[in-house]
């Protein structure tokens, strides 16, 4: 076989994107404004939900939300021990306390049993992550906790996911996505907050915007120059730029098409994988849509004829690129250290962070690409 060069991952962009662009570079109209607004629109059109705001990254969408709840120091709120480091992070930027909770090593996503053993009089919210673009067991999430305890979504991997008929970013409270290149659709830098809270969705819009918000008084009376807006809470600079609104409409006009290409591709990995015995395929569920924002298969370390990070060797000297699926937070040096944690303390996690590999999926790939992964695999003895 030829030596090839495989990308885990590239943003499929093109001309429909930099055609986008033209209009609000020409119209001078550069930051939120009325691309912005219809991107929001379709998004929350999209996802089945009333309102949709769009920020600088998910990372800024979930401080937002957080902030929008009145989460502050004292607070705890659990997240899954495995996902990115950005689901804990957004915890302690509000002065609270992130909680993990271990993961379910066939799902990779939060254990909904853990984390029951992990509720306190402090805990204010769960953050569950639909990892790789496959939702939580959110029913069964909601079933081990407390009616006043809300759940936060990340749907960061999760654009055009749904469970059981639903639309991730409808599932809790509220929610935020991302349009980082390494997801199925992406605006540069760029998130969407979702929500059905009415209330929510106004504090988290003028958080947004450094607090600002116009006065009842402004309102009634009209437009009058002399007067900025009130600033009555500690805001943010969490605004989109109209470029990126433009480019995530045309984005997301394609979303469906993206996935659908990825769920093929997906169905093919397992299909021809199905033989090597020593890796397990990613689970998908009858009635939900996995968005395939990553396919990531678990090495077996009792089956594999080399440990993963060789396999990975392997496969890089192939030309093909991977990463392990992503980290367990509780083992990253920030958290292990001021929280006292150790790496056997979430065994789920642990064994994800360890064992988990992500092979390339995304939409410039050809089906040569991705026959030659799988010949790749099977070579590996
Ligand atoms: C990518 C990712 C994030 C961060 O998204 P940004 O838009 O880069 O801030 C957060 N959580 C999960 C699970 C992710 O995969």
């Amino acid at each position: 076989m030829e030596k090839r060069s495989i990308a885990i991952s590239l943003p499929c962009t093109g001309d429909d994107e930099w055609q986008a662009t033209r209009e609000p570079l020409a119209s001078g109209w550069l930051t939120q404004g009325p691309k912005v607004a219809a991107f929001e629109k379709e998004f929350a059109k999209r996802h089945g939900v009333g309102r949709a705001l769009a920020t600088t990254s998910c990372t800024t969408g979930l401080h937002l939300i957080l902030a929008a709840m009145g989460i502050g120091p004292g607070d705890e709120v659990i997240v899954p021990a495995f996902t990115w480091v950005a689901t804990a992070n957004v915890v302690a930027y509000c002065g609270a306390t992130p909680v993990f909770a271990d993961v379910d090593r066939r799902t990779n996503n939060i254990d909904p049993a853990d984390v029951a053993r992990r509720i306190t009089p402090r805990t204010k919210a769960v953050i569950a992550v639909h990892l790789f673009g496959l939702c939580a067991d959110m029913d069964a999430l909601r079933a081990s906790l407390p009616q006043h305890i809300p759940i936060i979504e990340d749907a960061a991997c999760a654009a055009g996911a749904s469970y059981k008929g639903r639309s991730a970013g409808s599932l809790g409270l509220a929610a935020a996505f991302s349009f980082h290149p390494r997801k199925s659709i992406t605006t540069g830098e760029g998130g969407m907050v979702t929500t059905n809270d009415d209330r929510l969705a106004d504090i988290a819009d003028m958080l947004r915007n450094h607090g600002a918000s116009i006065s009842e008084e402004q309102r009634h009376k009209g437009p009058r120059p002399y007067l900025l807006p009130e600033f009555n809470l500690l805001g943010f600079n969490y605004r989109m730029t109209d470029l990126q609104g433009a480019v995530g409409l045309v984005q997301l006009g394609k979303l469906d098409r993206f996935i659908d290409e990825r769920a093929e591709w997906a169905a093919f990995y397992t299909q021809s994988l199905a033989d090597v015995d020593w890796l397990l395929p990613p689970l998908v569920q009858d009635e939900s849509r996995h968005a395939w924002q990553a396919y990531v298969l678990y090495v077996n370390p009792e089956k594999a004829p080399l440990p993963r990070n060789e396999i990975m060797e392997r496969l890089q000297a192939l030309g093909i690129s991977t990463r392990p699926g992503t980290h367990a937070v509780h083992m990253l040096g920030y958290y292990a250290q001021r929280f006292g944690l150790r790496p056997d303390d979430f065994p789920g996690a642990r064994d994800c962070n360890d064992h988990t590999m992500a092979i390339p999926l995304h939409n410039r790939m050809a089906r040569a690409d991705f026959e030659y992964v799988a010949a790749a695999l099977h070579s590996i003895r």
